[in-house]
């Protein structure tokens, strides 16, 4: 029988062999289409050229490839459950065979396994090959059941495998993914002929991918780098650039606030300042005045690394908008954060701080009420808060300009709610971490980009140690000599979540405390963390702030910015739990003074990684890294940061292709989109959920 071919929008009930289960199963993982099904790609593929006879593994007394991991293919010869002695944990082993020898598989915690799993069943299984106790065992595999009676799992040399969904197994979604290219449809090319001129057809592509030849590449394979990979990601990056693109161009047509600026402001401005601006922060400022005098929206992201003095910019930035007749405000992730920049604002200000206002979430009624009211009636100018200023009850009388420090912590959806309070304000967004262009688009959309690229000058050098816990006193008497020559210190332990299995093995705040207090008896001791209230943990860190608590210890609340120049040793406990972007942030908390600053890590692990930050004071290069090694969604907490959700594109692997795709995005908004173009657009923005970035 022959059937009609299928447009990718055909829903996926068409297929045979899925039943009303099985479709919800897709459903609830977003497939409903023949473009959904084919677009979740194999998390893996088995090279058969490198599968492993058991016998071998054996013989080779056990060197592993790379990476340790194997794979392998037998029969469940046995199985049992046991409980190990002392932690408690469930245990599932079975014995694998495959008629040349013989393995030990091993899973920890999934008691499940146990129903799931019977004597007989064919599994290709795949996990780190170790010496135990008992001999070679596999440990923790990820497998793939094989159908019952199926021959061999595979026609060609690339088997892929697909997660298991619900009930849906893998292999199911083998079949469907080869019985939906077989019917489907070629879509309609919608890449500009720049993108597309030497990748394969999306289906060709999707075909590649799905049902790999024998003669791919294993390593490109794997790797997500094959023409196959760069067409599909190349169809999603250019939706993507081209959302970004068409916003952008929608706020360049959008009439913005005209700061009108004159030689006298300036020379207020200037009169405000406690020191000569860097190079950097005066080209910085130059390009952000000339936003705020152009008649346009400014988008602008304000990179530096920690400690480049981005604050001051953004002051100048406020108080253009500030002294001009309307208001500016600064927005901040916590209320530590926003009480010290509040500070300092009010410093430079001099006999003008009346002008400042302060607006938190944990504010008094009364005090709130007023605050409100000097919003909405234009007394206050200059305004610095926390998510409190997103509320509904907030108005302001001008809002000129909107600076958001850290943005990555506020979403899209806030920021859409403060624009609608003050008509078209201008953003300022700053950020610490120095991240790529391309991915500065990615997490921030349409944006222009300034660089504090130099630190101001009078720093003082910070000296980075990585310590064995076991040389921790090193540390400690670090600390106690700066202690007792007046200075302060940071403690930083890792925030540890109750359920964490790895918890056991942790030094918690609570054991830290302890462990500060019988060291350093003479020292006052202020301890921060994230289950203190609100007004606990300002009084404890405003007790360090003035110098009245010798040691602050804290989880990461720190990190995002306090300033005390007399603080110049941090040590930070558990290093490894930390990524190095992070590590760097909190390492610019020291340095700050006249004094040489220690830095001290104490881990008993991941030596390797950590030693980027011995090697390197250079935030940009340390993020870099710390991207390669965790990927953009860990390295920015993926949800909060409202990161595209790329099916097949990756940002780091791909940020090439991504600068393509927008300058291919620019070339086609200057020809005209077509409507079915658009209409293509929308769907593929839905479909990747890219509507809350781009
Ligand atoms: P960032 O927010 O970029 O990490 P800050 O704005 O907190 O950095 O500035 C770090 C320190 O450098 C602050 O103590 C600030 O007063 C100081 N600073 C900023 N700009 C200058 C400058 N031009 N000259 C000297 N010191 C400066
Ligand atoms: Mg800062």
């Amino acid at each position: 029988m022959s059937l009609a071919p299928l447009p990718l929008s055909t829903q996926v009930t068409v297929l045979r062999g899925l039943g009303p289960a099985r479709a919800a199963a897709l459903q609830e993982a977003g497939i409903s289409t023949l473009r959904d099904l084919l677009w979740s790609l194999p998390f893996r593929y088995v090279d058969r050229g490198s599968l492993q006879p058991l016998g071998s593994l054996e013989m080779r007394g056990f060197e592993a490839p790379e990476g340790g991991i194997v794979t392998v293919l037998g029969t469940l010869q046995d199985l049992r459950q046991s409980t190990t002695r002392v932690q408690r944990m469930a245990l599932t082993e079975a014995l694998l065979a495959d008629g040349t020898g013989t393995l030990r598989l091993i899973w920890f915690n999934q008691p499940y396994l146990g129903r799931s799993l019977k004597v007989g069943d064919r599994l290709l299984a795949f996990g780190p090959v170790v010496l135990g106790r008992h001999g070679l065992e596999m440990r923790s595999p990820q497998f793939e059941l094989l159908g019952r009676g199926e021959e061999t799992p595979w026609v060609r040399r690339f088997l892929p495998l697909y997660r298991k969904l619900g009930p849906l197994p893998g292999r199911a979604r083998q079949r469907l993914a080869a019985e939906a290219l077989a019917r489907a449809h070629p879509p309609e090319e919608w890449l500009p002929l720049e993108l597309s001129k030497d990748l394969p057809d999306t289906l060709a592509a999707l075909r590649l991918l799905h049902e790999p030849p024998d003669d791919s590449d294993p390593r490109a394979l794997e790797e997500g780098t094959t023409p196959a990979h760069q067409r599909l990601a190349a169809e999603e990056l250019f939706a993507f650039a081209l959302g970004v693109a068409l916003r952008r161009a929608g706020r360049l047509r959008r009439k913005g606030l005209v700061v009108p600026t004159s030689p006298e402001l300036r020379e207020r401005l200037k009169a405000y300042l406690p020191f000569p601006l860097t190079g950097a922060q005066r080209r910085a400022f130059k390009e952000i005045v000339e936003d705020l005098t152009s008649g346009r929206v400014m988008n602008r992201l304000l990179q530096g690394d920690v400690g480049s003095g981005k604050t001051l910019v953004a002051f100048l930035a406020l108080a253009m908008a500030a002294e001009t007749g309307g208001q500016g405000a600064l927005l901040v992730p916590t209320e530590v954060l926003a009480r010290q920049h509040a500070a300092s604002f009010r410093r430079l200000l001099g006999p003008e701080m009346g002008a400042m206002q302060l607006l938190l979430g944990g504010m008094k009624a009364a005090e709130k009420r007023e605050a409100l009211a000097r919003l909405a009636s234009g007394e206050a100018r200059y305004v610095v808060g926390t998510h409190a200023l997103f509320q509904e009850s907030v108005a302001f009388h001008k809002l000129q300009l909107v600076v958001v420090d850290e943005q990555h912590r506020f979403g899209v959806k806030q920021r859409e709610a403060l624009k609608e309070k003050g008509g078209d304000p201008h953003w300022l967004v700053m950020s610490a971490t120095p991240i790529p262009r391309s991915l500065a688009l990615s997490i921030f959309g349409d944006l222009d980009q300034s660089v504090l690229d130099e630190l101001p000058p009078g720093r003082q050098p910070v000296t980075t140690k990585l310590l064995p816990p076991a040389q921790a006193e090193v540390a400690w008497g670090l600390m106690a000599r700066e202690l007792a020559a007046g200075r302060q210190a940071f403690v930083v332990s890792p925030a540890i979540d109750p359920s964490d299995e790895t918890k056991v093995q942790l030094r918690d705040i609570q054991a830290m405390e302890k462990l500060l207090r019988a060291r350093f008896p003479g020292t006052e001791l202020a301890v921060v963390h994230g289950r203190l209230k609100a007004d606990e943990l300002t009084a404890h860190m405003d007790r360090f702030v003035r110098g009245e608590a010798g040691i602050l210890l804290a989880t990461t609340v720190v990190e995002v910015g306090v300033d005390v120049p007399n603080a110049t040793v941090m040590v930070v406990d558990h290093a490894e739990r930390f990524g190095l972007s992070q590590l760097h942030q909190l390492r610019g908390r020291v340095g700050r003074g006249a004094h040489a600053s220690q830095f001290v890590m104490l881990s008993a692990s991941e030596a390797q990684r950590l030693a980027v930050l011995v090697d390197t004071r250079d935030g940009f290069r340390i993020a870099q890294k710390d991207l390669e090694l965790r990927g953009p969604g860990e390295f920015f907490g993926v949800r909060q940061a409202g990161l595209p959700q790329f099916q097949a594109a990756d940002l780091v692997r791909d940020r090439a292709l991504l600068l393509r795709c927008r300058e291919a995005a620019d070339r086609a908004i200057q020809l005209g989109l077509s409507e079915r173009q658009i209409e293509w657009l929308h769907r593929e923005q839905a479909r990747l959920k890219l509507a809350d970035v781009s």
